[in-house]
């Protein structure tokens, strides 16, 4: 068993992950070490920004999880739950669409958690970003390690569905980042000259070379070390053995929202009951771990069109334009290889909310029907139509005390009644959007068509056909120590144990309006600034 020592020790290097160890690792008198699962993210995949589209095929970069069977989906389908297991994590594998959320979002979090108000975190995203589409506002940033532009070459579509929003009455808004959300924009993406710019660009390539960072890919960590109620290390599996990293400082573990819990179970913290089930020694009680599960649900207008030339799809034209923009991308980093296929971002009420929108809208220049899987012939274009704060609560459990097996994740998607009455309402403002005049010159017909004041029909398509938006969260969430379901404190320590803290997405009390990937990245830096303060 080999042994090495470190400062700090981070597991999962996604989004919050790299973020926090890369700012650490600016301290040339700490070391850092930063243990992924996955391999380098040094490829096509990744790098090119469509490469996302592979990943539910080739099964690529992604630890490809599907939920528990669901009792609010029809016949208790199945959801699907790709994460990344990668360099960068899920920022490899997402749909780089960057939106930071509500200020109420973030007003709501320090309620219970001081320091995380929206004017607390505010600096925190802009020092993260380097703003290519609005440079230095009072709301954007410039210099940081994050790039954010537009996409170079959207397809004219995204204008047309902006007119159809006009038509419907909802604005074109300069910026969903700034002032307000409210309205329909062309997406921000996170890329630089047409590459996907993922965590691991922003925060840890630019300091490879640095002694005092050391990063392990294919290195599965199987349970934190500890010394009592101390952290102390991890252990890891890496080609067959079982090594070990010792933590001078602190263990850092930013898994995501189901490997950060699953970890923490496997070590003997959580659920005491739930841990001895599976023969776990209890080495610390923490209710609160893995329950609290909190995700985007979202559903799909699909319509076809004979606009070929402005959509990706499967004709023999559109596989001609397929390999004509792979020779364009490998040349100049433009054309539809570019796409983040989600072109087109909205922010919409269905309870006459403009300053706290419930629904986000993501237009795809694509046939989207069941996260690609499900493929048709011919073109067509997608509404993602998504609630933003649902109501249900799920969980995320050990399937056994082996780490290598697959966690259980219940979302438990509508298993609050609101969150289907919203869904509905979502969706029929959504129709009513790709019914508009705008869209006429592009639509075709409706791929699972709808009656829009048909409720009950609305409801069963929802519960047949809706799935994650791929934002799962606050399965560790953030709470004072009065809140017997708080797994860390608002400096991110883990409750009754020193030494260890949890940085990713899970540690959100609650979901934000808008994607997570942003925000987490937000998580690293802040608990970066945490721990360099010494609290
Ligand atoms: C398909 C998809 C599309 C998305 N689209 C968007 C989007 O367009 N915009 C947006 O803002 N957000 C998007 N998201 C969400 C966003 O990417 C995530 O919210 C964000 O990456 C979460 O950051 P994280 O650090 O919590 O977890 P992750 O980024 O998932 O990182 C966790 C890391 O920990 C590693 N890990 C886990 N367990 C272990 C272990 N035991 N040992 C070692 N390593 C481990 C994983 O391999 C991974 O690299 C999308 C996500 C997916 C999956």
């Amino acid at each position: 068993m080999s042994l090495q020592e470190f400062d700090y020790v981070v597991v999962g290097g996604g989004a919050s992950g790299c973020a926090v160890a890369g700012r650490l690792s600016e301290d040339p008198n700490v070391s850092v070490c930063l243990l992924e699962a996955g391999g380098s993210d040094n490829t096509v995949f990744v790098r090119a920004p469509l490469g996302f589209a592979a990943t539910p095929h080739l099964k690529l970069n992604t630890w490809g999880y599907n939920t528990v069977p669901q009792a609010g989906f029809t016949n208790g389908r199945q959801g699907y739950q790709p994460r990344g297991k990668v360099m960068g994590g899920s920022s490899s594998v997402n749909a780089m669409v960057y939106t930071r959320g509500n200020p109420k979002d973030y007003d709501r979090w320090a309620e219970h958690n001081p320091g995380w108000s929206y004017q607390d975190v505010l600096p925190l995203f802009k020092r993260s970003e380097n703003n290519e589409c609005f440079g230095a506002t009072e709301y954007r940033g410039v210099g940081g390690p994050l790039n954010v532009a537009y996409l170079r070459s959207p397809s004219p579509l995204n204008e047309a569905f902006i007119q159809a929003c006009a038509d419907q009455g909802i604005p074109r808004n300069p910026d969903y980042n700034a002032a307000k959300q409210f309205g329909v924009s062309p997406a921000q993406v996170t890329q630089k000259t047409g590459e996907r710019w993922n965590a691991a660009r922003a925060y840890i390539d630019p300091r490879r070379s640095q002694p005092n960072l050391t990063v392990i890919t294919g290195a599965h960590t199987s349970r934190v070390l500890l010394d009592g109620k101390r952290a102390t290390g991890v252990e890891y599996l890496q080609g067959g053995q079982t090594l070990q990293v010792k933590a001078k400082r602190e263990v850092i573990l930013s898994g995501g929202a189901y490997g950060s819990p699953q970890l923490l179970m496997l070590s003997g913290i959580g659920p005491s009951e739930h841990l001895r089930q599976h023969g776990i020694a209890v080495q610390h009680e923490l209710p609160g771990v893995g329950q609290n599960l909190q995700d985007h649900i979202t559903t799909v207008l699909i319509y076809r069109t004979s606009r070929w030339q402005d959509t990706i799809g499967t004709s023999l034209r559109g596989a001609w334009a397929l390999l004509k923009a792979i020779f364009e991308w490998r040349g100049k980093r433009t054309g539809w290889i570019t796409t983040n296929v989600a072109e087109t971002q909205g922010f919409i009420s269905t309870e006459g909310n403009p300053d706290y929108p419930n629904i986000q809208l993501a237009f795809c220049t694509s046939i989207i029907d069941d996260h690609t899987r499900k493929p048709h012939l011919g073109h067509g274009y997608t509404l993602h139509v998504t609630l933003m704060r649902p109501k249900s609560r799920g969980t995320v459990k050990l399937a056994s005390a082996n780490p290598t097996d697959a966690p259980l994740i219940d979302p438990a998607y509508f298993s609050h009644p609101d969150d289907m009455t919203d869904l509905i309402k979502g969706t029929q403002m959504g129709f009513d959007i790709m019914e508009s005049k705008g869209l006429a010159p592009y639509r075709g017909k409706m791929l699972y068509p709808l009656e829009r004041n048909n409720v009950a029909q609305i409801e069963a398509f929802l519960r047949q056909n809706s799935d994650t938006e791929y934002h799962p969260v606050s399965t560790c969430k953030m709470g004072p120590a009065s809140d017997p379901f708080a797994v860390v404190d608002a400096t991110l320590r883990v409750h009754g144990i020193a030494n260890l803290r949890v940085v990713d997405a899970s540690i959100m009390p609650n979901l934000i309006t808008g994607n997570t990937n942003a925000p987490s990245m937000m998580i690293g830096e802040k608990a970066a600034d945490l721990i360099r303060a010494g609290t």
